[in-house]
């Protein structure tokens, strides 16, 4: 796998190859009773086409567009990337063949794309401005999945459109018993779906809010042949979280057709062939941001505020630094054990207000580890951790810090068994 940062103004026929100028259209929907605005795409609009209540009122391109150059003429329109993807699919012969991949094989892009939606809303759930995690894994065509054992275990609710159709609900089941049953149709799709799916869960998420939902004939886009979503229970409902389309070699044909340029790659044998995109996963930061939000907000009425019980390897801070007075010697200590673990974390300092506040202030923002400093610190040279989720505290030589603190992050060692566990050496409140 290789990343690539592509532009965000680009020729305006990578757009029109891509079929984003003729067909990534949105139809603006008015509920008359309750006012609200809405998009909808065609498979929504029929749903909704005899319905009084709704007033479709026209349709239109969400790429917002500008002009690049002095003049404000047609011929100088282009558009801000709508996804990230197709940037892959323009700059895909450089990128391949510099980075030497080889089939089967991906490139990734992060960054950000803009859609103009009619009403950005469900906080950060649908923006103008977000930002993208997309991979386009390429395949020769039939090519078949090697790391599909790596899957083995993985079991999740399934959703396929024959359950849809007949009113059945999801079905909990191992992914590769989905698979061999045929309801999921590629080992590709499984694979990158249970991939996926494990990444969330591996970070905290909770297991029981994710399904995967394959798309209706009628919702398909244009250029899929097959496609999943994984969709997450938020609070308003079941919403897309990642699209996992079949592009086959739409892109690749198109890009091909509109540049005059030949994009085909050589094989392991020697042949030239157009790769086909069997599965692309292509996920919303955002989206993923509220995911693990959500699943990690907890108002903890014992201690009378919010924790947030973040991953280690999510949390924005990893540990923070506590001296139990704010100068003098203790003072000095605790900012050379702080200037230390900063060369390797990211490291939060707080000498203000009692322990029992500064516990506080961190469990909101979600920081895994207190470390306190008191005059045992000094004598002994040894400090306290103190556990985000448990509150429980152990004692730790200061010259085992880094190591101990780099071993819980990475969920290493049990918190108990990192160091001696100690009664509560400093209080909560
Ligand atoms: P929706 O149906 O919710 O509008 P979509 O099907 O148009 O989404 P895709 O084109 O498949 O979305 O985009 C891939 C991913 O990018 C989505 O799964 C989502 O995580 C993210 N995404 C798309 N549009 C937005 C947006 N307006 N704000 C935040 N994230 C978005």
């Amino acid at each position: 796998m290789a990343g690539i940062d592509g532009s965000i103004i680009t020729n305006p026929k990578v757009w029109e190859a891509s079929g984003h100028v003729s067909s990534f259209i949105d139809y603006f929907v008015i509920n008359k009773k309750t006012k609200e605005k809405m998009k909808m795409d065609k498979h929504e609009l029929e749903k909704i086409k005899n319905n009084k209540d709704f007033e479709i009122n026209g349709e239109f391109n969400p790429m917002f567009t500008t002009n690049v150059g002095p003049t404000l003429a047609d011929s100088t329109k282009v558009y801000l990337r709508p996804e990230t993807a197709q940037l892959i699919f323009a700059d895909f012969k450089d990128a391949w063949e510099n980075a030497r991949l080889k089939l089967p094989g991906g490139i990734a892009q992060v960054g950000k794309a803009f859609r103009n939606e009619i009403s950005p809303r469900e906080f950060i759930f649908r923006c103008r401005e977000f930002e993208q995690m997309e991979i386009e894994y390429f395949i020769e065509k039939g090519m078949k999945c090697p790391y599909i054992d790596e899957i083995k275990g993985v079991e999740m609710q399934i959703y396929n459109e024959e359950m849809q159709k007949s009113n059945q609900i999801p079905k909990k089941m191992k992914v590769l018993d989905a698979l061999k049953k045929g309801i999921i149709k590629t080992d590709w799709h499984a694979y990158w779906m249970a991939l996926e799916y494990t990444w969330f869960i591996s970070l905290g998420a909770n297991p029981d809010k994710f399904r995967a939902r394959q798309h209706t004939s009628e919702e398909r886009s244009h250029y899929a042949s097959d496609t999943w979503d994984l969709e997450y229970e938020f609070p308003m409902g079941w919403r897309e979280l990642q699209g996992f389309a079949n592009r086959s070699d739409y892109d690749l044909s198109q890009h091909q057709k509109f540049s005059a340029k030949n994009l085909t790659i050589q094989n392991e044998e020697g042949k030239k062939v157009l790769p086909h995109v069997v599965c692309e996963p292509s996920l919303g930061v955002e989206r993923a941001f509220l995911v693990f939000m959500l699943d990690a907000y907890e108002l903890d009425k014992k201690r009378e505020n919010v924790v947030l019980h973040l991953d280690p390897k999510l949390a924005p801070y990893k540990a923070a630094i506590f001296p139990l007075v704010s100068k003098g010697e203790m003072f000095e200590f605790s900012r050379e054990i702080f200037k230390d673990l900063k060369e390797e974390f990211n490291i939060f300092f707080d000498k203000s207000g009692s322990i029992g506040r500064r516990y506080a202030r961190q469990d909101e923002i979600g920081t895994p580890y207190c470390i306190t400093v008191d005059e045992e610190s000094i004598k002994e040279k040894t400090i306290t951790i103190r556990n985000r989720d448990s509150t429980k505290q152990i004692k730790v030589k200061i010259s085992q810090v880094k190591d101990t603190l780099r071993k819980l992050i990475n969920d290493e060692t049990p918190f108990e068994e990192a160091g001696k566990l100690v009664k509560t050496r400093v209080k909560e409140k």
